[in-house]
């Protein structure tokens, strides 16, 4: 007989199903999603496991633990602040409340700056207002010869992204500087600049979703009254820090590109062009 007091009567998939319940009734958005990304964390099973053994039980602690996620995003809380953890581009990065989650939006920002450059091509990114370091390791560990530098405001953020770069075994070639965007750097020093400043207007923070506005740092939203606050300081330090012929890629809110690409030729800039989302939304200024 096999021993089968450390099991629940729950097979991972009534879990799963039970975990979707939980979240559609709570009005969670993407209630699948969720409950499959909580039941894989909390059982240490993969999306092939749950597929390809959907009868396997699931322990009562795992239960338990399944149980306290599901609390928790039915309060609101984000997975990825649940788990500590977001996917983005190819990596998994770790996160703490004091950086931004990274959202696939950005992954265009990054798609774009991968595109402009060859894989075997050494290059100088520069990553102003890193955060957790999605766009700068996301570059960086596709481009074995690049060599990135990561700024940020928040000593906090600092220590995830380069946690996060130790991780991903690209820490010899990713820098990190505590500085507001670019002040302290030498002029001409960097072949790409990237960066994905805060850019909500203050007064439509408290509108947000709860997921947002409970939970991701108001250093990395917020941008004052007109939103545009972090670019006309960053603007300009961006295009001091370019080598000639170098060139720089700003997220942008979906109305924000009339204004951004005005401060972006002020500056310097020249072939200022905006880019669209995968949703279609203005998301991307490149100079
Ligand atoms: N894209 C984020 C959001 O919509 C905002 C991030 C930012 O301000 N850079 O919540």
């Amino acid at each position: 007989m096999t021993d089968t007091s450390n099991t629940t009567d729950l097979t991972l998939v009534k879990a799963w199903n039970g975990a979707q319940k939980r979240l559609k009734a709570a009005h969670i958005d993407s209630p699948a999603i969720d409950a499959r990304l909580l039941l894989e964390a909390a059982t240490g099973f993969t999306r092939t496991d749950i597929i390809t053994d959907p009868y396997k039980l699931i322990t009562p602690e795992q239960n338990a633990t399944l149980d306290d996620y599901l609390s928790r995003r039915e309060k609101r809380v984000p997975v990825a602040r649940i788990l500590g953890r977001k996917g983005f581009w190819k990596l998994l990065l770790n996160l703490t409340p004091d950086v931004l989650v990274p959202r696939p939006e950005t992954e265009c920002l990054v798609d774009m700056i991968l595109k402009t450059t060859t894989p075997d091509q050494a290059f100088t990114v520069a990553d102003l207002g890193v955060g957790s370091g999605a766009i700068l390791l996301s570059i960086l560990s596709e481009r074995p010869a690049a060599k990135g530098l990561g700024t940020d405001v928040s000593e906090e953020a600092l220590a995830v992204a380069r946690d996060n770069a130790a991780n991903l075994g690209i820490g010899s070639r990713a820098a990190f500087l505590r500085t507001s965007w670019a002040s302290g750097l030498d002029d001409e020093s960097f072949d790409y600049v990237a960066s994905n400043p805060p850019y909500i207007q203050s007064h439509v923070i408290p509108t947000l979703e709860p997921e947002v506005k409970d939970h991701d740092p108001m250093l990395a939203l917020d941008g004052g009254e007109s939103g545009l606050d972090a670019y006309v300081d960053l603007i300009p330090d961006l295009y001091r820090i370019l080598k000639k012929g170098g060139g720089a890629w700003v997220e942008i809110g979906y109305d924000q590109a009339d204004a951004v690409e005005g401060l972006m030729k002020k500056a310097g800039f020249f072939n200022v062009v905006t880019y669209k989302d995968l949703s279609d939304q203005p998301r991307i200024v490149v100079g």
